[in-house]
């Protein structure tokens, strides 16, 4: 294999943007970052373009003097700014590249912060080290929910519940379809983190300062003593909140992947079944019917189309099985990520297709020339290879700058499967 001196166009994103993600399905959480002010503002935006909402992100502004001698001083007058202007339970300190390249020891900060601000003691505040040179957004996602329980999570009486890690990126609308089934379904739960509402709220006369939403404080700390863990999401190559919880509290932890295509959403259906002692409820053994059906009446459009698919690595692997399913061809399955496990599950789904990881658009570009793709599924920042070699891409997954309704993309469960068979498929129709 070929080896990169420069990255060209990547195909990930930093580090401490994933915390944001997990801080924000968080209740009552302010993110924060130690490094400099522009690590923030490129976060903020990338993220309101795709959400569409206002992302709040304060940063301790670190310049010149505070790469040279430290930025607690920064890191300190930061909090008290955020604790005066947003009245947050929680502050999630994320640091960027230079706090991370000058060594800064956040926790020693937190103690000294303490020790001088006794006034702010009810604030709790989550360190978590997230350097971009050394992993992309989703394992800052995961560090951070880690980071969380971590914090918060106390023994304490058991419960009946469950707790449901969401172990990877996915829309707040897949987020509002996975509470409504554990809803319907009565299975008693925790979800974390609840993006619904803190990435996708409604419009209001007064928005509050850190929008309203995101999994309850106190049933965090309560994951300590729940029955099990379901982690969907199992591409993660660090320690992620699940295996924190089993290790620390000896709650078994389930790893599954994102349940995307049919038998994805049959395997975290029948887990949860075995764990709560409830069956699925008739309203999606209906919707499992009716994608078998849409399923059927699409294989003649998409069999053997030859697929492109890129991008974060769960959903990647998420919609090649689906892709699978359909009797479609993944030809190259790609992402940015230098992730292992990510290789071997697309090796193991797609044997004769190209399996790129730790790759940027320029490889992608070049593999998809190689193998006469059809159609691409991934983020927009594929846009610019589908224009050139006059591919349609099916804008999927984070980020999508161009297209309206990023938080209302539902591909999880036998609806988000139904929803990506008709746009893959329609897709295919409009192309021919
Ligand atoms: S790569 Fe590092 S310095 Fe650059 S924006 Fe990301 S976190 Fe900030």
């Amino acid at each position: 294999m070929s080896k990169n001196y420069a990255t060209v166009n990547p195909c990930t994103m930093c580090m401490p943007l994933g915390s944001v993600m997990a801080f924000r399905g968080i209740e009552n959480t302010m993110p924060f970052f130690h490094g400099s002010q522009g690590c923030s503002t490129y976060m903020r935006l990338h993220l309101a373009h795709h959400f569409r909402e206002p992302i709040d992100i304060a940063s301790s502004a670190l310049s010149e003097n505070g790469a040279v001698y430290g930025g607690g001083a920064n890191l300190k007058q930061g909090l008290r700014n955020v604790i005066k202007g947003y009245d947050p339970r929680i502050i999630g300190i994320a640091t960027t590249c230079i706090a991370e390249t000058i060594g800064e020891d956040i926790p020693q900060l937190i103690k000294e912060f303490r020790q001088e601000y006794p006034g702010h003691s009810d604030i709790i505040l989550i360190p978590v080290s997230t350097p971009s040179f050394k992993h992309s957004h989703e394992e800052g996602y995961n560090e951070t929910l880690r980071a969380v329980v971590q914090t918060l999570a106390k023994k304490d009486q058991p419960s009946d519940r469950f707790n449901l890690i969401v172990a990877a990126i996915v829309s707040p609308e897949d987020v509002r379809y996975l509470k409504q089934m554990l809803d319907d379904c009565a299975w008693s739960n925790i979800l974390l983190p609840d993006t619904s509402e803190t990435f996708d709220a409604p419009v209001v006369d007064e928005p509050p300062k850190i929008p309203v939403g995101g999994t309850r404080i106190e049933d965090i700390k309560d994951t300590a003593n729940s029955k099990e863990t379901v982690t969907i999401g199992s591409c993660s190559t660090i320690i992620g909140a699940g295996e924190y919880l089993d290790c620390k509290f000896n709650i078994p932890n389930i790893v599954l992947p994102l349940p995307i295509g049919l038998e994805y959403s049959d395997i975290f259906v029948s887990k949860i079944e075995m764990i709560t002692g409830t069956a699925l409820s008739r309203k999606y053994e209906l919707e499992r019917g009716r994608l078998l059906d849409a399923m059927i009446d699409s294989h003649k459009y998409v069999a053997h189309v030859k697929t492109a698919i890129f991008g974060n690595t769960d959903i990647v692997i998420g919609v090649t099985k689906l892709l699978t399913e359909l009797g479609m061809q993944p030809e190259v399955i790609a992402t940015g990520s230098d992730n292992q496990v990510f290789e071997k599950a697309a090796r193991k789904l797609a044997p004769d297709a190209v399996v790129l990881c730790n790759t940027d658009f320029s490889g992608i570009h070049s593999e998809i020339k190689k193998k006469e793709i059809e159609l691409m599924i991934g983020p927009f920042t594929g846009r610019q290879i589908s224009k050139a070699e006059h591919i349609p891409l099916v804008r999927l997954g984070f980020p999508n700058h161009d297209r309206m309704g990023a938080s209302r993309q539902l591909i999880l469960g036998y609806e988000g499967a139904m929803r990506l068979t008709d746009t893959i498929t329609n897709t295919i129709l409009e192309n021919k």
